[in-house]
């Protein structure tokens, strides 16, 4: 077989534990995806992810709580107050607590996020984290995904059970989006210093960005020491100005997904890498890690994503099940043997599915803000 060296060198490398620097990132991103190098770079990274977290995934939900025409404006977002056509909308606390439910039944979710717009209200949040996280067992942890937040927002935020947050100095901060990325970088940093787990990613990747871009970006991340690193390619909707872009597909995304699981061995913190939206291509490249989604979805034209686009949380036990994965990591360090009699028996309706009072839906796609 005939591979070129830089490439056998860069695998090589990555198989005793040591990472490509950005250079070698920028050459694999490079690599036509219809070669055999790109081929080997997918079941390379999958080979060392599984290796590296005992072939264990994690299960993600996240509640995407209220809706507003938001000044982010980001041009990839169906709530940029520049393009978009929701109104300003706001689920139930018994609603929240209800959708929260539904993620924690079965006992076998890592993580419950609650998404925001940029401009949130804290007081009335921390009150949602408090409802929560006595409602929701103790081994799920309680993640955010909200706007800008200094010190002192932060350390609210851990003193009122909160364990960890999802944020991200995005591709073309402040050029796709009306946010500065030097704020974006700074709560980065806040999230640290509160003692948060930092949730990262390259996102959301188009068609139109470079290999050195996505290279500098996903490095922000790792230089920030990421409990989580993960990819999400922008998703094509009609309303949002950068769709005239187009759409990379999966198998691109598979790719990036291996150079950020190779990238990653630099990075001790790491503990898991996602694919956003959930697919199987992405968790045979590195991924161990996918999210359900229920409430407000940036990248969909329904205001509930559990009733479009937004996959449910058997849909994704069952792909990580597919995706052989043997275990279920959950949010206190205990892990769940995701078998098939384990899929099946959590795939029988619940009770509050039957009568119709859930979102719970088994059939479709979805992922993180
Ligand atoms: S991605 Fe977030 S910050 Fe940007 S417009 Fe959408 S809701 Fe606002």
């Amino acid at each position: 077989m005939r591979l070129q060296n830089r490439f056998k060198r860069i695998l090589d490398a990555a198989f005793d534990g040591c990472g490509p620097n950005q250079d070698d990132c920028i050459y694999l991103l490079s690599l036509p995806g219809d070669g055999m190098e790109a081929a080997m770079l997918t079941a390379g990274a999958d080979t060392i992810s599984r290796k590296r977290f005992g072939n264990q995934a994690i299960l993600l939900g996240q509640i995407g709580i209220d809706i507003a025409p938001c000044p982010g404006n980001c041009k990839f977002c169906v709530f940029g107050e520049g393009h978009t056509t929701f109104e300003k909308s706001r689920l139930s606390m018994e609603e929240i607590l209800s959708r929260a439910r539904d993620f924690t039944r079965q006992g076998d979710l890592y993580a419950l996020f609650l998404m925001t717009m940029h401009e949130f209200d804290l007081d009335y949040f921390l009150q949602v984290v408090e409802r929560i996280r006595r409602e929701i067992p103790a081994h799920t942890q309680i993640v955010v995904n909200i706007g800008d937040f200094d010190i002192e927002q932060g350390e609210r935020l851990a003193d009122a059970g909160v364990n960890g947050a999802y944020h991200v100095r995005r591709l073309r901060e402040g050029k796709d989006t009306s946010l500065e990325p030097e704020e974006r970088e700074k709560t980065i940093a806040t999230i640290r210093q509160a003692g948060l787990d930092f949730y990262y990613c390259c996102e959301p990747i188009g068609p139109e960005h470079t290999p050195a871009e996505l290279v500098e970006q996903m490095f922000l991340g790792i230089r920030h020491g990421c409990f989580q690193h993960a990819a999400m390619r922008r998703v094509f909707v009609s309303s949002a100005p950068l769709s005239v872009n187009g759409q990379i597909t999966e198998r691109r995304l598979a790719q990036v997904v291996a150079v950020i699981t190779l990238a990653s061995l630099a990075c001790p913190e790491t503990k898991n890498i996602a694919v956003h939206e959930p697919n199987l291509l992405g968790l045979a490249a590195g991924a161990n890690v996918v999210y359900a989604e229920t409430g407000a979805n940036p990248r969909d034209i329904e205001d509930d994503t559990s009733q479009n686009r937004g996959l449910d949380i058997c849909a994704c036990r069952k792909m990580l099940y597919e995706a052989g994965f043997t275990a279920l990591l959950r949010g206190d360090g205990t892990s769940i043997p995701l078998d098939l009699e384990y899929v099946q028996r959590t795939s029988e309706p619940q009770q509050s599915e039957v009568s119709g009072g859930s979102q719970m839906n088994n059939t479709k796609t979805a992922m993180s803000k």
